[in-house]
C-alpha cells in the first residue's frame, strides 16, 4: 500500500483576528504539524473547513487518519454545556464545527485519529466530554501547564497508565513532557480511558479501546518527535494505524 494519507485540522481565521491574516480570512497551521506526519511515513493534507455532516463524511472516506490539532484559541464552553467563566478568545466556529464533526464521524467509523493539545479538547467534547476552562484559576496546583519557555523543553513529568497503549508506546510510566495549555479535558465520555495525568491530577491523555486508534495527548509531541523516540514512536503508531485501516478500505 502507498504511504497513509492524513487529514489535518488546520485553525481559521474567518477575518477577525489581528493576529494572523487581519481581515482577509486566512488558514492557519504551524509546519511542524505536517513535518511529523511526513517523517514518520505518512503523507499530510490539510482539511478545508467544510460544513456539514455530509461534507465531512465525503472527507473522511478520503483519509487514513485524521489529526486533530492544537495551538488555537479555546472552544466556546457552550459546546459542553457550560458558561465561559473566564476571560479567553474563542476558536472560530468554522475549525470548531469541523473538529467536532469529524471527530464525531472519525469515531464512529474508526478511523485512526491523533488529537494534540486542544485537538484532544476537541475529541473529547465531540463525543460528549466537558473542559476545565482554566487551570490557573480552577486546578490547586503548583505545576506549570503553560510556562514561559519554548514548547521544545520539557515542562512536566505525566504518570502513564500501564496496560494502555500509550504505555505500550512509550515503554515506561513516568515520561517528562511539554506544556502549552492553560485548558485541559475535565470528565471523558464512558467510552474513553484516561490514560496519563499529571501529579494535579490533571488529565494529559486519553485513548478508547473500543477504536483501533483514537488517542488524544495534552502535550506537543510536534515539537519533541526529533529529539525523544517515544515521542517519534507516537507518531509511527498513529502511521501504522492509518496504514492498516487504508488497507483493510482498500485503498
Ligand atoms: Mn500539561
Amino acid at each position: 500500500m502507498q504511504k497513509p494519507i492524513i487529514g489535518v485540522t488546520p485553525d481559521f481565521n474567518p477575518g477577525t483576528r489581528k493576529d494572523m491574516g487581519g481581515k482577509e480570512p486566512t488558514y492557519f497551521l504551524r509546519a511542524r504539524y505536517l513535518q511529523a506526519i511526513q517523517e514518520t511515513g505518512g503523507v499530510p493534507i490539510v482539511l478545508p473547513l467544510v460544513k456539514g455532516q455530509g461534507h465531512h463524511r465525503q472527507l473522511l472516506k478520503r483519509i487514513d487518519g485524521l489529526l486533530v490539532t492544537g495551538s488555537g484559541w479555546d472552544l466556546a464552553p457552550e459546546l459542553y454545556g457550560e458558561r465561559q467563566q473566564f476571560t479567553f478568545q474563542r476558536m472560530s466556529e468554522e475549525r470548531a464545527q469541523l473538529e467536532l464533526g469529524l471527530s464525531r464521524l472519525a469515531f464512529s467509523l474508526k478511523v485512526p485519529t491523533l488529537g494534540i493539545c486542544g485537538g484532544m479538547q476537541s475529541m473529547n467534547v465531540a463525543l460528549g466530554g466537558t473542559l476545565i476552562q482554566d487551570i490557573p484559576s480552577q486546578v490547586h496546583t503548583r505545576l506549570q501547564h503553560s510556562p514561559k519557555k519554548s514548547a521544545t523543553k520539557m515542562a512536566h513529568a505525566i504518570r502513564i497508565e500501564p496496560k494502555s497503549s500509550l504505555c505500550r508506546i512509550a515503554k515506561k510510566q513516568t515520561i517528562q513532557v511539554n506544556s502549552s495549555h492553560h485548558q485541559s479535558v475535565k470528565a471523558v465520555p464512558d467510552i474513553f480511558q484516561v490514560t496519563a495525568t499529571t501529579s494535579d491530577g490533571v488529565i494529559e491523555a486519553f485513548e478508547a479501546e473500543s477504536h483501533p486508534f483514537w488517542v488524544g495527548v495534552q502535550w506537543h509531541p510536534e515539537f519533541l518527535y526529533r529529539k525523544y523516540p517515544i515521542q517519534k514512536r507516537l507518531f509511527s503508531a498513529f502511521i501504522r494505524a492509518a496504514k492498516q485501516y487504508g488497507s483493510q478500505k482498500g485503498n
